[in-house]
């Protein structure tokens, strides 16, 4: 049997010209635990080009959803970035990925920490209920340089509070965080400086960073995860991992090539 599926493409939404997203079928014996990553590709000739993915549906849906960059030149971005209703993808039968709800100690609050693409996991991570029974407050802060980049703004600040499976948790629990580096709005800064300043828990009315209280989960550019990993380290955190929950994990959006 073969370790891949393929896909058909449900539908494709552009948020800029740097940032898409797309629903596919899901082969209903394909499982994922919220937070976990995937490899998708295209065939290209006789090769397989394949990158890995967050999957950014939740794993109780019948589409999977995943979210994307466009790089000009990118190997497989710049082809699928192309992609139309009806087209197909290959989807690896497996997923991994650190940035699971099992991977940390209980707490009282989880922070869910993404900048750009770094949202995906996080998407399903906020629409599992599990989260919020392990967790008194849910904060998802989404850093972006312009606020047309901040993706799924509205499903999360208008369509979750009203959804019928998880609207109750969202709206008592869920604290929605976007900030920008380089258009005026509400919210602006870097979500390192933030944290450092105590803007942000002045902002959403939380105490700092505590190892007995919160628990963080990271996903973004390899240096905004080195810059948290050194914050939440020197506040006394630990990084935990597959089989030693700890206090926070951290997963690279992409790898620098
Ligand atoms: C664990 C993991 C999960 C990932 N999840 C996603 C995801 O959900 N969505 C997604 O779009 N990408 C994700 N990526 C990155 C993805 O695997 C590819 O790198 C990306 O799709 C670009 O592929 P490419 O072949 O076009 O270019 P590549 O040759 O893979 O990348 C070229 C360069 O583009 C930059 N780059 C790549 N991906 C990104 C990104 N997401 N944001 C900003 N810059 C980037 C890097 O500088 C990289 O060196 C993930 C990577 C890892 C390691």
């Amino acid at each position: 049997m073969s370790n891949f599926n393929h896909e058909s493409v449900l539908s494709v939404h552009h948020w800029t010209d740097t940032l898409f997203s797309f629903t596919t079928t899901r082969n209903p014996t394909f499982r994922f635990r919220n937070g976990e990553f995937t490899m998708i590709g295209l065939n290209v000739g006789e090769k397989r080009l394949l990158r890995a993915y967050s999957v950014a549906s939740a794993n109780y849906e019948d589409k999977l959803e995943f979210f994307s960059i466009k790089v000009p030149d990118g190997p497989l971005t710049s082809r699928l970035q192309h992609l139309k209703e009806g087209d197909e993808i290959i989807v690896s039968r497996k997923s991994t990925g650190t940035l699971v709800i099992d991977n940390l100690e209980d707490g009282r609050n989880l922070y869910l920490v993404g900048t750009g693409t770094g949202l995906a996991p996080f998407l399903s991570v906020i629409k599992d209920p599990e989260t919020y029974e392990r967790f008194e407050k849910v904060v998802l802060l989404h850093g972006c340089r312009r606020v047309a980049e901040l993706a799924y703004g509205e499903m999360i600040a208008e369509k979750l509070p009203k959804d019928e499976l998880l609207g109750d948790y969202v709206r008592s629990q869920l604290i929605y965080y976007p900030t920008v580096t380089r258009d005026p709005f509400r919210n602006r800064g870097r979500i390192t400086d933030l944290i450092t300043s105590g803007k942000l828990f002045a902002d959403i009315g939380l105490p700092a960073f505590e190892p007995a209280m919160d628990r963080v989960m990271i996903c973004g550019s390899p240096a905004l995860v080195q810059d948290m990993r050194v914050l939440l380290t020197e506040r006394g955190l630990v990084e935990g991992n597959h089989g030693e929950p700890a206090q926070f994990v951290v997963e690279k959006a992409f790898a620098e090539r």
